[in-house]
């Protein structure tokens, strides 16, 4: 027999605990199935404990460069990764903790703590029991993808879960994959005292960036101390002693780079394989993620798939606002769509990269007649002042309409400042809006009307 709800929600990331609670109070009678954690990725093993951790770094990194400011501390920085470990702990325990009992709270709502899996289009079962509902919302994420690199089956490695257990300085992190996730765990790791090495297979860094951005980052984690290796088409892995080899063979350098731990850091996967998605005749592309329109539906009536395993956001904010999407539509009779969405995007390595729209790569090939605004972070009154002055600034501007297409913010809090941009792009008005405002000095963002004061065609 199986029990009855108006809705099912199947995991509790970013989008599937607010549209319950949502459902919920607007009287539905619920059911929430959570097979490991409660607050998903993000949560867990994302974004919250990653950028804690990369606080513990900054403190780090900031303690040794104190005497450059004038602030003698006396003695060596060292670090103490049981501590490091047990503050991100106990930050990630919070906020896990606040979804659990949010959800546990909430009236209507039942939560079911096992895997998932549909039994048709209208049953889940959880466990030893069966769920019906007629509308069932799907909000399962992604984990780490394993890619079979030779020799990999033979050793000992870590990727962003396995990371969070880490409370001990490895002595030489080798970090396979030059993307987002690898890239703050190579710099954190450096600013802890490790020894660290990035391969890459591509020809340079965050590949998906214009080339001038991946070569700065590049630099600026160069300027850290940290190895990296471009181009390693062939990487396989050994035992090598009581460390490893990774074998490159990249077109110049060493053939091997020699650690004592190797992350693999080389994309994400949908949860989706274990869903019994077949019996409910759900349709995924090639890659798993489940196929969906613009306002989430999926190719069945009544389900939904919100969050990192629809393939359409890889991010927090696309998970919630997938969330906010599907409540406004469902509950508001408000349309909002996902194609009503401007990417955006932070990498948060330090100084931070934050991205808007179209990077002028895709502007250029795009063949719109654009303006084009750059300024080096040394010409930032508040990075100078700051001794941060590492990064750029520049922004795209169609030539016509003078709509925003895009900006890379690459500097000292540039995470922060890409709002403004956003906000603009969001209002749909002329970026003579931001040009003219007066802002607040001395910050990074006032620099931002001086950039477009000084746009040039995009040739
Ligand atoms: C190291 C790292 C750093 C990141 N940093 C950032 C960042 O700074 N900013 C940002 O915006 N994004 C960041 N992300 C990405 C972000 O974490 C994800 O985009 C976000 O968590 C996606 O949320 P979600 O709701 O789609 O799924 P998830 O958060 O992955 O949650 C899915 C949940 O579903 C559960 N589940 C899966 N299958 C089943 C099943 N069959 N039955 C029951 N439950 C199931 C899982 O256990 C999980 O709890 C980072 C990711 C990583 C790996």
């Amino acid at each position: 027999m199986a029990t009855t709800y108006d809705a099912i929600v199947i995991g509790t990331g970013q989008a599937g605990p607010s549209l319950a609670v949502r459902l919920a109070n607007s009287g539905m009678k619920v059911a929430v199935a959570e097979r490991k954690r409660f607050g998903g990725t993000c949560v867990n093993n994302g974004c919250i404990p990653t950028k804690t951790l990369i606080a513990s770094a900054r403190a780090a990194h900031v303690a040794r460069h104190a005497a450059e400011y004038g602030v003698n501390i006396g003695g060596s920085i060292t670090l103490d990764m049981k501590k490091v470990k047990e503050r991100k702990d106990a930050v990630v325990h919070r906020s896990n903790d606040g979804v659990e009992q949010w959800l546990k709270n909430t009236e209507n709502l039942t939560v079911y703590e096992e895997h998932a899996r549909f039994e048709d289009a209208r049953r889940i079962r959880v466990g030893t029991e069966v769920l019906e509902a007629g509308k069932i919302f799907i909000n399962v994420g992604g984990r780490a993808s394993t890619p079979p690199l030779p020799g990999l089956d033979q050793i000992r490695y870590l990727n962003n879960s396995t990371m969070m257990e880490v409370d001990f300085l490895p002595e030489h992190l080798i970090v396979v994959g030059g993307s987002y996730v690898g890239l703050e765990f190579a710099q954190m790791y450096r600013r802890f005292g490790s020894q660290v090495t990035v391969v890459e297979m591509g020809k340079r860094l965050i590949q998906r960036e214009d080339e001038d951005v991946s070569e700065a980052v590049k630099t600026i984690l160069e300027n850290e101390g940290i190895a990296i290796r471009l181009e390693a088409e062939c990487i396989s892995l050994k035992k090598h002693g009581d460390k490893f080899a990774v074998d490159v063979d990249c077109s110049s350098g060493d053939k091997a780079v020699f650690g004592s731990h190797v992350l693999l850091a080389v994309g994400r996967i949908p949860n989706t394989a274990d869903l019994g998605l077949e019996k409910a005749g759900i349709k995924v592309d090639q890659r798993g993620y489940i196929i969906v329109d613009d306002q989430l539906r999926t190719n069945i009536d009544g389900i939904y798939a919100l969050g990192d395993c629809n393939g359409r956001g890889a991010f927090t904010h696309t998970a919630y606002n997938d969330y906010e999407i599907v409540a406004a539509n469902l509950l508001d009779g408000d349309q909002r769509r996902v194609s009503d969405r401007i990417t955006a995007y932070a990498l948060y390595t330090d100084p931070p990269l934050g991205r808007a729209g179209m990077s002028e790569t895709e502007v250029r090939r795009s063949g719109r007649k654009a303006l084009f605004g750059k300024r080096a972070m040394t010409r930032v009154g508040r990075a100078v002042e700051k001794g941060e002055t590492q990064g750029f600034m520049k922004i795209v501007v169609d030539a016509d309409t003078k709509a925003i297409l895009g900006a890379t913010l690459l500097g000292i809090e540039c995470d922060e400042v890409i709002h403004s941009i956003l906000d603009i792009m969001y209002a749909k008005a002329p970026y003579t809006v931001i040009q003219r405002a007066m802002h607040i000095h001395p910050t990074v963002s006032e620099l931002i009307p001086t950039m477009l004061g000084d746009l040039k065609p995009l040739d």
